[in-house]
């Protein structure tokens, strides 16, 4: 039986009144909650307009029609991600493609963007959006990629749904200081939790709107928007074909309580991060180069067997540390070798890195009440195994 899973969210007395007081009130979606706790979001993370959804992939979908993707689009993500940084594309009719990661951070790399880049243009096939991923919670080199944005004109949504509370050169993730959109996840194992839910930031009034009639069937309230004269107070467009995406007040007001606990939750992730370092160095594993000036969320602890060893290797400690009770896991099969990516014409040895990963990661459990002992234990039986 797994005793200690991989990740877990921590809901308190707090947050639990917090919801009740919902349930007790006029509104139990798209009341006051939602609006207090976008602001609240968007102050903390100093962009000027947050657009809370019903997840992280509704929110990416958002972002896309925003961004204007449809048929014949193209965007490009990486390999190493869930499936919903690059689903949101076939959402909307457009094609996909991938960019393989850079060895030491895991992360996209911006070399292997660049030279594809350069060969897009060459064939007349640039992406319409990029969409990096804060893989285990690090921010990507944001600033490299939208100067290379700007050289080749495409948009970039940061899909930082492990990196609510990480920072990289002192601006904090969902800033948008280096993207036109940023959306977070607010699922249970991510660092924060409404249930469900997730979050699109912008600092563009225009894409906020549209971010905004997206999630609401492309419906307008707002007279000043209107494109047929005002017929009287009952009257509304729809402008746009649009979804429910909406998020319900009862998960906003979880999401805003354990929101006022990030800096707690992020603070307690390092530190279990820190001595994983220190209590695993010796041992034929490799962790992933943080570059200085960040500061990782730290959603996920990633390590990677050896290199030399073989994919028996890596299944065999899987399997024994799940005997033991300890919920490791595997973050990411590539996204470009499951089957509806095959079909569409993926295969093995077109992301060598991010195949190689696959092979070789292995998540820790991390989470804020993962106590001292349990996380020894967990340290105990890796060492048993990899000595
Ligand atoms: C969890 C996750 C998502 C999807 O988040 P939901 O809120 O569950 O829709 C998207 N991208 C990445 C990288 C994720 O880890």
């Amino acid at each position: 039986m797994i005793d200690i899973p991989y990740g877990r969210q921590d809901v308190t007395q707090e947050d639990i009144d917090a919801v009740v007081a919902v349930l007790r009130s006029d509104f139990l979606t798209q009341g006051p909650a939602v609006p207090a706790f976008e602001d609240a979001v968007s102050k903390r993370l100093r962009a000027r307009h947050a657009i809370a959804a019903n997840s992280a992939t509704s929110a990416l979908h958002m972002a896309c029609l925003a961004l204007g993707l449809g048929k014949g689009g193209l965007l490009w993500t990486v390999p190493n991600t869930f499936v919903a940084s690059a689903n949101c594309a076939r959402y909307c009719g457009a094609d996909v493609d991938f960019v393989d990661i850079d060895p030491r951070t895991w992360n996209i790399s911006v070399d292997r963007l660049e030279e594809k880049l350069v060969t897009a243009k060459l064939q007349g096939r640039l992406p319409d959006i990029v969409v990096p991923v804060h893989y285990a919670g690090q921010p990507p080199d944001q600033e490299a990629i939208w100067q290379l944005a700007r050289t080749y004109g495409f948009r970039i949504i940061e899909d930082a749904s492990h990196a609510i509370g990480a920072s990289a050169h002192g601006e904090p993730v969902g800033s948008c200081r280096w993207s036109d959109i940023t959306v977070l996840s607010f699922h249970p194992v991510k660092v924060i939790t409404a249930g469900e839910g997730g979050m699109a930031l912008t600092n563009d009034p225009a894409l906020a709107a549209r971010l905004a009639l997206f999630r609401s069937h492309g419906i307008t309230r707002e007279a000043s928007r209107f494109k047929y004269a005002n017929a009287g107070p009952w009257y509304y467009e729809q402008q746009e074909l649009g979804y429910n995406y909406r998020l319900t007040d009862i998960q906003a007001a979880l999401g805003h309580s354990q929101l006022g606990r990030l800096d707690q939750y992020v603070d307690r992730r390092n530190q279990l991060a820190r001595r994983y370092d220190t209590c695993l160095a010796g041992l034929p594993i490799r962790l992933p180069v943080i570059e200085p000036p960040n500061r990782s969320a730290f959603h996920l602890y990633v390590i990677r067997v050896d290199g030399d060893t073989s994919t028996s290797n890596h299944d065999a400690v899987f399997a024994r540390m799940r005997a033991g009770g300890v919920g490791v896991n595997l973050h990411y099969i590539p996204v470009h070798l499951q089957p509806y990516y095959r079909q569409l014409g993926f295969g093995p040895g077109q992301f060598p890195e991010a195949e190689a990963h696959g092979r070789e990661a292995i998540t820790l459990p991390l989470y804020p009440n993962l106590s001292d002992s349990e996380q020894g234990r967990i340290i105990a039986l890796l060492k048993d195994q990899l000595n």
